[in-house]
């Protein structure tokens, strides 16, 4: 009997791990045909200076919403293109599509002083990847100083050499840099210092105790005064409460990110957020002035 419940049990194994293959050939073949039909939306995050209740950014998060499994979450499908390759086209449409938007809002009068964009381990790698971002600044016409990529700790500091390389090439084209998901990677403060970055965006994990005094405050603090040693913006992301911010602003963050402010939004609703904005501005309650 034990014995057959092993069979059973194995053979749901293989069943199981047969679903998901076939599942994921499936999303790559949607993928693909979903990156070629310009099937991918993005949805838009404001980003608030804390001294001013100001906009100073918006960060461009990639959204899939697929028409049987609906949204599916960007941590579940960038790995796969970048498994399969399809981060080059998928990345080039993030690109362009943000800064295309970006340039159209600032030619309507709407600024909203950077668009950020995410960049892939794989895809800041890519030899010549500074010569697509410089071509696509071209054709969207955007200036590069609204320009601001993204990549994370860990993929930083992976190879930190060559990364120093290519963030040289990057940073000389005009654009700023940040470093995303910071605290969660090992960071060379050695190599820290010598990236010619312009942010580090304290990873949300940190943000989520920070009131209540424990470890997770100890390293936000941390983070922020590292930031400030080095001559770096700041910014915390994935404020949820005001005490958050209360306490972020004490201790010298320089700018927040998160769901208390807006979740990511798509453009429709953003700029429907801004009006509103504007009509309430003296109206109480109101956190985002642009
Ligand atoms: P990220 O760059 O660190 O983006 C922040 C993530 O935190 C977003 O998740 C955002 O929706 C979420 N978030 C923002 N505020 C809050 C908050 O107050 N509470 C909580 N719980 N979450 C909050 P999302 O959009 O699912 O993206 C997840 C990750 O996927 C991103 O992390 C980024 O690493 C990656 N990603 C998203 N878009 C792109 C893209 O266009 N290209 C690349 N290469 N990666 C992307
Ligand atoms: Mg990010
Ligand atoms: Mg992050
Ligand atoms: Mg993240």
């Amino acid at each position: 009997r034990a014995k057959s419940a092993g069979k059973n049990r194995y053979e749901f194994f293989l069943k199981e791990m047969k679903t998901t293959l076939v599942d994921s050939l499936l999303l790559e073949n949607e993928l693909r045909r979903c990156i070629e039909n310009e099937e991918m939306h993005l949805h838009y995050q404001p980003q608030i200076d804390l001294r001013t209740g100001r906009i100073v950014g918006l960060e461009a998060l990639v959204r899939w919403q697929h028409a049987e499994r609906g949204m599916i979450s960007p941590m579940d499908f960038i790995p796969l293109a970048e498994d399969t390759g399809l981060i080059e086209p998928l990345g080039e449409w993030v690109l362009k599509h943000a800064c295309e938007r970006f340039q159209a809002w600032l030619m309507s009068g709407l600024n909203f002083g950077k668009i950020a964009v995410n960049l892939s381990t794989k895809q800041f790698r890519l030899r010549r990847f500074e010569q697509t971002v410089m071509s696509i600044l071209m054709e969207t016409r955007l200036a590069p100083q609204y320009l601001e990529l993204e990549i994370t700790e860990s993929s930083a500091m992976e190879n930190a050499e060559e990364a120093i390389h290519m963030l040289n090439c990057l940073s000389k084209l005009g654009l700023s840099l940040a470093i995303d998901d910071f605290g969660t990677g090992y960071s060379s403060l050695a190599y820290l210092r010598r990236f010619p970055i312009n942010k580090l965006k304290i990873d949300r994990s940190f943000v989520n105790d920070i009131d209540e005094d424990g470890s997770d405050s100890a390293i936000a603090k941390s983070i922020i005064d590292l930031a400030h040693n080095l001559k770096l913006d700041v910014l915390a992301e994935g404020v949820e409460h005001l005490d958050q911010s209360h306490w972020l602003l004490s201790k010298g963050c320089n700018q927040v990110q998160g769901f208390y402010y807006s979740k990511p939004l798509p453009e429709a609703q953003l700029l429907a957020l801004v009006n509103s904005d504007r009509a309430e501005r003296d109206s109480a309650g109101v956190r985002l002035l642009l």
